[in-house]
């Protein structure tokens, strides 16, 4: 009998393994997971960087504390994102490895667990070879579905519901959107903007931030955090459902709206003659400028000499400038995103130890539970703060229960 048998190798797993194993060092602990190695997901984080937290999100002392304490240096940059001084997400995985291999925590690699059932006093794990676990706690760490390619195809769900809990509806999120329209011409084009989200012609959110132009649609940081406010109604048609939405972009958040159309006047004068396309010439990346005269409905004017541009058309330029529009056709899916949304309500557990209030002996943590956060290493963040309080209450419940 192991005293916690651990499901799902990944940030919170491991956090939790360690955090529990330095709480009570004499307990038994097995983790288990389903790639061949350790943190797989954790390498790809953060494009090869692992964006670890940010010192800008709630708890962040606790997880500094916790990277060092596994000889993990760690840096800051812009809007409080800390990484790995190395810049390598494999630095992390390196530092929680080793540090598990220390404190003489088993794991069990390229293993899948099946299902698991819980009596009074124990767990019992199925593990795809056929053999099963008996463990006194269990910790569920198994993440949510967004990037199945690394491991995470949402059986902790399932695993989770089998125990008795709720799953709140799952939808990938931090993903590239589609949109209406071929943007094979600007695919590649990065801009310097803000992105509004509408529903339905209402604001629902807007971010700062680089967005990028792909061949079917928007990508970049701020699109992917707009997409935390993608909702559909249950049972809605999806394409239907996306088409509620649209997103524009203002190119210029640096001015307003009339100093944008008094700035056009000014270069009607020294740019006369020349072709349509010179009067947004600089202002935004060259290639975009085709798709705003014709979002404009001025691809005519392109080639007119300025001279000829009435007030209306500068208006207009001003304004797609200003509010962009795209209608989101759909989200990239699984397997694309960087997060889940939905999953086990965190008023299903108890905050301070993330222990099931409805399965005693039962801790969930990390992307399985409905906590999913901005990008800018807040996931994560989330995931260590999880993982350390399970860790720490299957410990002491051990401690106390001898
Ligand atoms: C491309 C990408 C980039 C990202 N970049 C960042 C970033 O820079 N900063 C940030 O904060 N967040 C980032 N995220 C999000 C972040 O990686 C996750 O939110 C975080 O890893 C969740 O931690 P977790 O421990 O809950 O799950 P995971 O880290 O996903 O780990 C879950 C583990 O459980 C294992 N598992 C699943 N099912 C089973 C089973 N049945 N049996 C055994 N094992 C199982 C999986 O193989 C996996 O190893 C990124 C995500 C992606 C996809």
């Amino acid at each position: 009998m192991e005293d916690i048998c651990i499901v799902g190798g990944g940030a919170a797993g491991m956090t939790m393994a360690i955090v529990a194993k330095r709480e009570n060092p004499a307990c038994r602990i097995v983790l288990v997971e389903k790639n061949d190695k350790l943190g797989k997901k954790l390498y790809a984080t953060g494009n090869g960087r692992c964006n670890v937290g940010n010192t800008r999100g709630p708890g962040i002392q606790p997880v500094l504390a916790f990277f060092d304490s596994i000889s993990l240096m760690t840096y800051e940059e812009e809007e409080g994102r800390l990484y790995p001084r190395s810049q390598q997400a494999a630095s992390v995985v390196e530092a929680l490895e080793r540090e598990m291999k220390q404190l003489g925590i088993r794991w069990i690699p390229n293993r899948e667990v099946l299902d698991v059932a819980g009596s009074p006093d124990s767990f019992t794990i199925k593990l795809a070879d056929g053999s099963t676990i008996q463990s006194r706690l269990l910790g569920i760490s198994t993440g949510g579905k967004a990037a199945p390619q690394f491991g995470t195809t949402g059986e902790g769900f399932r695993m989770a519901r089998n125990l008795g809990h709720t799953v709140n509806r799952l939808a990938p999120v931090l993903m590239p959107v589609t949109c209406e329209g071929d943007f094979r011409d600007v695919k590649g084009v990065r801009l310097q903007g803000k992105a509004s989200l509408w529903k339905d012609g209402s604001l629902v959110a807007k971010e700062s931030g680089e967005v990028q132009f792909t061949e079917d649609g928007l990508s970049g940081i701020c699109i992917f955090d707009l997409t935390r406010f993608l909702k559909l109604e249950p049972g809605e048609n999806q394409e239907e459902g996306f088409r509620r939405y649209r997103i524009t972009i203002d190119c210029l958040p640096e001015m307003n709206y009339e100093s944008l159309v008094d700035y056009l006047k000014k270069r009607i004068n020294s740019l006369e003659e020349l072709a349509g396309t010179w009067i947004l010439h600089s202002m935004v990346p060259a290639k975009l400028i085709p798709l705003i005269f014709s979002k404009a409905g001025l691809s005519d004017k392109m080639d007119i000499p300025i001279l000829e541009f009435k007030d209306r058309e500068l208006d207009a330029l001003a304004a797609f400038l200003k509010e962009l529009p795209f209608t989101i056709t759909g989200g990239k899916g699984w397997r694309t995103a960087q997060a889940t949304a939905g999953g086990v309500p965190l008023e299903e557990l108890d905050p301070e130890t993330m222990e099931s209030l409805k399965v005693p002996g039962l801790y969930l943590a990390g992307e399985i539970t409905d906590s999913d956060q901005p990008c800018g290493g807040y996931n994560l963040q989330m995931a260590w703060i999880q993982g350390m309080k399970a860790g720490k209450a299957m410990g002491s419940f051990l401690n106390n229960s001898k």
